[in-house]
């Protein structure tokens, strides 16, 4: 274990690594975390501080990640990646996120979901592994476009997007609200209705579409934090692509999305938010303990009411940091340390059995972080509220976890509602009745208003029998 913390060669000011989880980490990782510690510290967190009051998008930071192939960290060795697993992964967002660029944290969370979903699909397609063999050598930035303005949140209803099969190719339309690095990645997983949609929004398909091919509007991006994020509207307009741009098979949109892009947004978006409040707990430490008052002779950090802010704030953190790293290491021994080989089994989604667990490591991370940056700058006093300190832009950075889908609200009630109700009661696609709403309404009708509903719904029913059949309601509850 390394036993001194550094920062740019002196000792580092925050906390040292005896409030790091460094036993889960094998050397080889402890390593990479020194040298990318290091690599923030000279270059992420300078321009950190740049992205933040201009909203520049952080692509020099990729490139400072590249010389680090951190672009490819868990594309197999064989393609020339690192080869990492998702404890790594989660450790690598982590640092990014503490010590380097909350933004630069976001986008790489994104570029990392998109790697992942590609990796998932790119056994027999040589479009994806030539991509995935140049990520560091050509800093080739991916993200995951999938919000849809329709649907706000609810990011795995896309109702604003098409794709089609045209000759020899597909044409892919896709509208989103949101979509991190938008205008500025290389490489976009895009999601949309499949091909020959038959009203049934349970049927998505996953495209590869490049930089060149989307629409993107970057100078309308504003926000409170994560600024340099730029997560803006991205729009395909009818682009026809070759066939071995869609990834994986026509309907593989729910598979990938249960096994790979919710498991790893979840996973490495949880890291994020662990690091923004272990940089603000860092900040502050720096601040407590050197701020003196002359009167009593003391420093902030001597107050025992300071000491009890910390003291929360790291074993709060430090609870979602394990639980994080927890749902990391089941993912690395259900996949045998991240092996893309086991996914030539179409079949295999292993890491989607535990998505109520990916689920809860979010709502911890982001609730976490927002309360421990209250709290860091309530124990730098007026100090804090400046924004030469950086606990503020870290404050006002973390603010994002809460409110990006799934949003902590729809997390909740997920989580509630599977374990008192069952996972039909979830009902991502409204597809499923809820008898007991229905009949509860009705009850309320007197009997002319239920004979004029009846009357509506037979004219309705006729007309959908006569045109193209819809999906009927799968199940009740
Ligand atoms: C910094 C940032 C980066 C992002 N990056 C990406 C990206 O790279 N790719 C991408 O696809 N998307 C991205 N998003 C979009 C994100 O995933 C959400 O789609 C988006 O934040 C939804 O915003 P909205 O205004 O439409 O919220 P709304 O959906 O309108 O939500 C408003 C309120 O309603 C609540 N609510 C919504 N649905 C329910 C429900 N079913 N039950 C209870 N409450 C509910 C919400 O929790 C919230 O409190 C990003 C968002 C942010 C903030």
């Amino acid at each position: 274990m390394n036993a001194t913390k550094t920062w740019q060669g002196e000792a580092f000011w925050g906390l040292g690594y005896d409030f790091d989880p460094q036993w889960l980490l094998t050397p080889k990782q402890q390593k990479l975390q020194a040298d990318l510690i290091e690599l923030c510290a000279s270059v992420l967190r300078p321009h950190a501080i740049d992205s933040d009051r201009n909203l520049v998008y952080p692509r020099r930071n990729f490139e400072a990640l590249a010389s680090l192939n951190l672009l490819g960290l868990f594309v197999p060795e064989a393609w020339g990646g690192l080869g990492e697993n998702h404890v790594c992964a989660a450790m690598v967002v982590e640092t990014i996120a503490r010590y380097g660029c909350p933004s630069t944290a976001m986008c790489y969370t994104m570029h990392l979901g998109a790697t992942a979903a590609a990796l998932f699909r790119a056994h027999e397609n040589p479009e994806l592994q030539s991509l995935l063999q140049r990520l560091d050598s050509e800093v080739l930035i991916g993200s995951l476009s999938y919000s849809d303005p329709e649907t706000g949140s609810h990011f795995w209803y896309p109702v604003s997007s098409k794709a089609e099969q045209v000759g020899d190719g597909w044409n892919v339309s896709k509208k989103a609200s949101w979509t991190t690095s938008a205008g500025f990645a290389d490489w976009y997983i895009v999601q949309t209705t499949s091909p020959e949609f038959d009203g049934n929004y349970s049927d998505l398909s996953c495209f590869l579409i490049y930089g060149d091919e989307v629409k993107a509007e970057p100078h309308k991006w504003d926000a409170l934090g994560l600024r340099g994020n730029q997560s803006g509207t991205l729009h395909v307009d009818g682009v026809t692509v070759p066939l071995e741009r869609m990834v994986g098979m026509k309907g593989d949109g729910v598979a990938s999305n249960d096994e790979i892009v919710d498991p790893f947004f979840l996973l490495c978006s949880s890291a994020c938010w662990n690091g923004i409040a272990m940089g603000a707990i860092d900040l502050a430490k720096q601040h407590v303990t050197r701020k003196k008052h002359i009167d009593v002779g003391m420093r902030v950090a001597d107050y025992p009411t300071i000491q009890d802010y910390f003291g929360e704030a790291i074993i709060d953190t430090n609870t979602c940091r394990s639980f994080t790293f927890s749902m990391g290491k089941l993912m690395d021994d259900l996949t045998n340390h991240c092996d893309w080989s086991i996914h030539a089994d179409l079949s295999a989604l292993p890491r989607s059995a535990y998505l109520h667990w990916y689920w809860q490591i979010k709502f911890a991370a982001a609730k976490n972080v927002a309360h421990v940056g209250d709290k860091m700058l309530h124990a730098c006093g007026g100090s804090g509220f400046k924004k030469d300190m950086e606990i503020e832009r870290y404050l006002r950075d973390g603010k994002a976890g809460w409110v990006m889908g799934p949003t902590n609200e729809v997390l909740r009630q997920f989580v509630g509602k599977l374990a008192l109700l069952g996972i039909e009661s979830l009902d991502y696609w409204n597809q499923t009745v809820n008898e007991r709403v229905l009949h509860n309404e009705l009850k309320k009708l007197d009997s002319e208003a239920k004979r004029q509903l009846a009357v509506q719904l037979l004219q309705e029913a006729e007309a959908e029998m006569q045109s193209v059949p819809k999906p009927l309601a799968v199940s009740t509850v």
